[in-house]
């Protein structure tokens, strides 16, 4: 359904130009769920702005690759067809909710103008469907506050209504970028709980963007892991928790507390992700990896298959997958 092939996005900055994406490919199946998992300013966020058609330009500018949304490359299409889909069939939800939404508007005018605007409804029905919608996000009394506007909602369920927008026309994709990370912790689980809810009845799949491994493990099919720009390892779920293909999984990996290890010491990856700006040469990973060698400073590590549509962008990813903590 959706294919990214080799996406490139550089911003100006005073320090030069930051390659913020530097040739990312990935595929994202009817109804699955992918992750996106890395570090801020890893590019990951970047890179969903730009299949989203929302990148802010300038300072940003797709400089290479192509991102087919059934065979069609979105890149190429007239900006008022890329318009049309967005909402339609591919939609976005934010980590800033308030800031997404109109604040001068009801909640319940955003939501009926998605159904007036795109499907041609009168003004009573998108109304109706409008609080069927909140209802359906699980917001409490959803016909009173549907007057409402967004900055008398707490955090939590303004991300519902965020969601409850970003679902109204049943997109068949959603990017969903890291949206549960303002919130504290039972309300980001409730909020996750009803996304896997509304992926499944829906159908829809969804790209989560993520820093946090714990949320990847429950509602994730696959990952894509990033790292500078690129994207160094991708596995299904659970082939990657048990046997990770890039040091830099592992790395993540390690630094997740865990029940089962009684030494209590938990692991940080040395040193700090690089300036985009800035990119060390060969493997970006490099200059904090435990496995580096020679050749990782000077050559660029391609994407290699490992197996059982895993891929690894590491030249000693054999090694590691075979390191069996
Ligand atoms: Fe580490 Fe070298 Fe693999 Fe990069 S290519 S992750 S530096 S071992
Ligand atoms: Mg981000």
């Amino acid at each position: 359904m959706l294919d990214v092939q080799g996406l490139r996005v550089e911003f100006r900055t005073r320090d030069g130009v930051a390659r913020a994406v530097n040739g990312v490919s990935y595929q994202v199946h009817p109804g699955e769920t992918l992750a996106v998992l890395g570090e801020s300013g890893s590019g990951k966020s970047v890179t969903a702005q730009a299949v989203m058609g929302i990148l802010d330009t300038p300072p940003g500018k797709v400089t290479g690759g192509r991102v087919l949304f059934h065979g069609r490359d979105l890149l190429t299409l007239p900006e008022d067809e890329r318009r049309r889909l967005r909402g339609a069939r591919m939609a976005m939800v934010f980590q800033d909710a308030l800031s997404a939404l109109n604040p001068v508007m009801t909640v319940g005018d955003q939501l009926a103008e998605m159904f007036t605007v795109h499907r041609g409804a009168s003004r009573r029905d998108a109304r109706a469907r409008a609080v069927e919608l909140m209802d359906r996000v699980r917001i409490p009394a959803a016909r009173e506050r549907a007057r409402d506007y967004p900055h008398q909602f707490s955090g939590g369920m303004r991300q519902r209504i965020m969601i409850a927008m970003a679902i109204a026309l049943e997109p068949e994709l959603l990017i969903a970028d890291e949206p549960t990370t303002a919130l504290d912790v039972t309300v980001q689980a409730q909020v996750m709980d009803l996304l896997a809810e509304l992926r499944r009845d829906l159908g829809t799949a969804l790209v989560l963007i993520t820093h946090d491994l714990g949320v990847v493990a429950e509602v994730a099919d696959r990952i894509a892991v990033m790292y500078a720009g690129r994207i160094v390892e991708t596995a299904p779920v659970h082939a990657l928790y048990e046997r990770p293909a890039h040091p830099y999984t592992r790395g993540l990996l390690d630094s997740v507390p865990r029940l089962d290890r009684r030494d209590g010491e938990l692991y940080a990856i040395q040193g700090m992700p690089p300036s985009l700006t800035r990119v060390p040469p060969g493997c970006a990973f490099h200059p904090r990896c435990p496995r580096a060698r020679e050749v990782c400073r000077t050559e660029e590590p391609p994407s290699h298959p490992v197996a059982d549509g895993r891929a690894s962008a590491c030249h000693f990813w054999k090694e590691t997958l075979d390191d069996l903590r």
